[in-house]
């Protein structure tokens, strides 16, 4: 009998015909342009343990937050601790930088991280247990510029990925002060609808009023109708601070929306919020969120120091980037692929694969002693470029042909000069390309 895979999580595979987009290429591909761009902007990476004490997220995240409430793998170890996997990546790298004191460092004030996180919720498209996050956050900086520049960070990010049906929607929760008569007036306007909400929102009135605006329940969306907004609560500083930012976006040509009932669901926000949401998937579109949270170091016993930061679901932005016109990505392709027929072949075979593969190209060496024909067939399956046939002929003479796959095209090479013709040619037209390499 056969062990399944539990609800909610999944494999990433070499290449999924089926769900593409738990191809290990594709995700390689976006994790390395996420790093390039991050470090473009001088964001340094941490590791960070897959679990932390319960505690930790219980003072940060919230216990009135759905996560703390109701979404944690809490488990208690053999010493009686509690611990948690970790719903989120903020929490852990405030606690790091207060442990290791990074905020000392210069270069360890911009950070980012990239890993799974756990979160118990009904598994649906785009939501799963195990999700991957990348996240950055910037630590020590309370201006709206640094708001800014993040921003633009999480927006060069999406176009480098050739991102285009996404938006970025800005919100200010302001400060403390804010928050408080703000949650007063929702629950001021909810009150005399109370048994027209959802069972959830009714939860949620008395822990966490601000989540029921993130329902997507009808009844709850009839219920906030002419609701009021954060908006006419916000103090003259957090005022000037929203304006700068969107000011400076402006400026950056970073598109936004301003989306006055975006709140987040974690206790530890205030001035700015964001969220970027995609327009091809379903329910469950934000694909990525962050905002403010300059108290945060502090309650967690740290120094005051303020930052702001994002996380990108990763399931959800290639998900997205998948139905995207005009991005590509096809599986890694391999160059050259040699079939050895004979013993001696192999070895000769593995010398000069080990010397293609020395400039970095990708070199596949049929080892598996197959006929001609049935190797040649999967070469062409695998959708190797060029196919190199070594037997006892070519071991005499030092000479080999090379086939060009795609147009069926053959050219002689001396042994010796295939490395180099692989190194030399990135293009498909090679063999025009490297005409010169006869005179070897
Ligand atoms: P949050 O930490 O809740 O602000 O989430 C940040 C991003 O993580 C979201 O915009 C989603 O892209 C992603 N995310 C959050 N929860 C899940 C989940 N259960 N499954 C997949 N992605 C998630």
């Amino acid at each position: 009998m056969t062990v399944p895979i539990p609800p909610g999580v999944y494999d990433i595979v070499p290449r999924d015909p089926k769900e593409p987009w738990r191809s290990s290429y594709i995700w390689n591909r976006v994790e390395t342009v996420l790093r390039e761009v991050a470090e473009s902007f001088c964001c340094r990476e941490v590791r960070l343990p897959m679990f932390e004490r319960t505690e930790l997220f219980q003072r940060s995240v919230g216990e009135s937050s759905d996560i703390v409430s109701k979404e944690m793998y809490t488990f208690e170890d053999r010493g009686g601790r509690s611990l948690s996997l970790r719903p989120e990546g903020t929490a852990s790298v405030m606690r790091a930088c207060i442990d290791k004191q990074l905020y000392l460092l210069p270069e360890a004030q911009r950070l980012f991280y990239l890993g799974p996180m756990f979160r118990y919720d009904r598994p649906q498209a785009g939501r799963y247990r195990q999700f991957y996050q990348f996240g950055v956050e910037m630590i020590g900086n309370p201006h709206p510029e640094q708001d800014a520049e993040l921003i633009q960070m999480i927006w060069t990010m999406h176009e480098r990925l050739g991102m285009k049906d996404v938006v970025i929607g800005l919100n200010s929760l302001g400060n403390e002060a804010t928050r408080r008569h703000y949650r007063e007036a929702l629950q001021a306007h909810c009150r005399p609808h109370f048994s027209e909400m959802s069972e959830e929102s009714q939860r949620r009135f008395h822990v966490n009023p601000l989540r029921i605006l993130d329902s997507k329940d009808e009844r709850d969306k009839e219920v906030l109708k002419g609701a009021p907004t954060i908006e006419k609560f916000l103090d003259e500083v957090s005022r000037r601070h929203f304006a700068r930012v969107q000011e400076l976006l402006t400026a950056l040509e970073v598109p936004f929306s301003i989306a006055a009932s975006l709140v987040r669901g974690l206790d530890y926000y205030n001035h700015i919020v964001f969220e970027v949401t995609s327009g091809k998937l379903g329910a469950q579109n934000a694909v990525a969120g962050g905002g403010r949270y300059d108290g945060l170091m502090k309650e967690l016993g740290g120094p005051d120091l303020p930052a702001v930061g994002f996380a990108i679901g990763l399931e959800r932005l290639i998900l997205t980037l998948l139905k995207t016109e005009g991005v590509e990505m096809g599986p890694p392709k391999i160059r050259l692929h040699i079939i050895p027929l004979g013993e001696k072949a192999v070895q000769a075979a593995m010398c000069l694969a080990g010397r293609v593969r020395e400039g970095n190209v990708s070199c596949f060496l049929d080892l598996s002693a197959r006929k001609l024909k049935a190797a040649m067939q999967q070469a062409s399956g695998m959708g190797s470029e060029y196919v190199l046939v070594l037997g006892e002929e070519e071991l005499t003479t030092c000479r080999a042909e090379l086939k060009e796959m795609s147009t069926g095209r053959t050219q002689s090479f001396p042994l010796d000069a295939i490395p180099r013709f692989f190194q030399k040619s990135a293009q498909e037209s090679a063999f025009d390309h490297f005409t010169s390499c006869n005179k070897c």
